[in-house]
C-alpha cells in the first residue's frame, strides 16, 4: 500500500492550522479506510518562519497525533516556493506519494482522493486545476489569468489555472530533486519533468480564515521570477527590436537623403539624424547578441537534468 504525505507550507497560519489539521486528518482516515493509502500516511506541515503561533500549534497537533501529523520548522521565512520544496524533499524519503496543498483550505480536499486514484491509474504527476474562480475577486482572477497567458506567450509551459495543488509520485519527486536551481518556480519546473500526467478539476473556495499571504507585490515578483527563470525570450525580443530599428534607420536614411536633395533641411541635420537611428539600432542589436550568450550561460548554470528516464527494459 502506498504511503501518502500531504505537504502543507504555512506562513502565519495560526487561525487556520487546527481546522486544516483536522480536515487533512479526515482525508487520511477516509483514504485509509477505503484502502487507497497506507496506514502510516501523514500530514507534513512546513513552518515557513511564521511570526505568530503557527509552529506551537503544529507541535500541539503532533503531540496529539504523533503518527499522522508531522512538522518541519524552517530557520526563517524563505517564501512559499522554497517552503514547499523543503517539505517535498523532506517527505520524499518517507513516502510513496506526496500531495502539496495550501494551509487555507482554498483547494478542495476532496480532490485528493481523485488524485490518488489517478496515481493508481499510472500517473506520476496529477495537477489540481481550478475549474471555477468565482470565489476570487475580479482583480485576482484577472491578474492570475493574465499571468498564465503571459507565461504561455513567453514560451513557459505551465498548466492553465493550476497553482501548487498537485500530487507527485516518489519517482517524480526524485527527478525533481535533480533541479538545483535557486530561482525556483515550481509550476514551470514540474511540467518539464515529464512522465504520465493527469488533471483533476475542482472549485476554488474562499480562505477558511486569516488573509492572503500573497499581496500584489509578491504576485508580481512570482510572475517576473517565473518568466525570467524559464524564458530567454525577452532577450530575443531586444535583439529583434535592434534589427527593426536598423531597418527603420535605413528608411530614415532614404527620407533624410530625399530631404537633403530637395534642399529643405538645416545644415548638419541629415548626418545627425542618420547616426542617431543607426547607432541606436546597432547598440540594441549588440546588447541583444551579448544577451543571447548570457541567456545560454544562464541555462548552463542551472544544471537542470537534460533528460529524465522513466523506464529501462533490460
Ligand atoms: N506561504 C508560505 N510562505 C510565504 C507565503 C505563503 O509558506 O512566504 C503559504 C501560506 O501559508 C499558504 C500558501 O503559501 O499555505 C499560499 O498562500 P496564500 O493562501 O496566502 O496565497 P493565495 O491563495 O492568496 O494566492
Ligand atoms: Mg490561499
Amino acid at each position: 500500500m502506498d504511503r501518502l504525505a500531504i505537504v502543507v507550507p504555512c506562513y502565519n497560519e495560526e487561525e487556520v492550522l487546527h481546522i486544516a489539521a483536522e480536515a487533512f486528518r479526515g482525508v487520511l482516515d477516509d483514504l485509509i479506510k477505503k484502502q487507497k493509502i497506507a496506514e502510516d500516511s501523514f500530514v507534513l506541515f512546513v513552518n515557513d518562519g511564521s511570526k505568530d503561533k503557527t509552529w506551537e500549534l503544529i507541535e500541539e497537533e503532533h503531540a496529539a497525533h504523533p503518527m499522522q501529523i508531522r512538522g518541519v520548522k524552517l530557520a526563517g521565512n524563505v517564501g512559499h516556493q522554497f517552503a514547499l520544496t523543503a517539505g517535498l524533499m523532506t517527505a520524499k524519503d518517507m513516502c510513496d506519494i506526496a500531495v502539496s496543498i495550501d494551509a487555507d483550505l482554498q483547494d478542495d480536499i476532496k480532490a485528493i482522493e481523485e488524485m490518488v486514484d489517478k496515481f493508481h491509474e499510472g500517473n506520476d504527476i496529477v495537477y489540481g486545476v481550478r475549474s471555477d474562480r468565482s470565489s476570487d475577486t475580479f482583480f485576482k482572477r484577472f491578474t492570475a489569468q493574465s499571468f498564465y497567458k503571459l507565461m504561455g506567450g513567453m514560451g513557459v509551459k505551465t498548466v492553465y489555472n493550476h497553482a501548487d495543488f498537485r500530487l507527485m509520485s516518489k519517482l517524480a519527486l526524485e527527478q525533481f530533486a535533480q533541479y538545483g536551481e535557486s530561482n525556483l518556480f515550481l509550476r514551470g519546473i514540474v511540467p518539464t519533468i515529464g512522465y504520465q500526467t493527469a488533471c483533476v478539476y475542482y472549485e476554488r473556495k474562499e480562505r477558511v480564515a486569516g488573509e492572503t499571504k500573497y499581496p500584489l507585490k509578491k504576485m508580481l515578483a512570482l510572475a517576473f521570477n517565473g518568466i525570467t527563470s524559464f524564458s530567454i525570450k525577452p532577450i530575443s525580443l531586444i535583439t529583434w527590436l535592434g534589427v527593426l530599428i536598423i531597418i527603420g534607420s535605413i528608411l530614415a536614411a532614404i527620407y533624410a537623403l530625399i530631404s537633403y536633395f530637395t534642399g529643405n533641411v538645416v545644415q548638419g541635420w541629415t548626418s545627425l539624424i542618420l547616426s542617431i537611428w543607426f547607432i541606436g539600432g546597432v547598440q540594441l542589436l549588440a546588447i541583444g547578441m551579448v544577451g543571447q550568450y548570457i541567456g545560454k550561460i544562464y541555462v548552463e548554470v542551472k544544471h537542470r537534468p537534460r533528460y529524465n528516464i522513466e523506464k529501462i527494459l533490460q
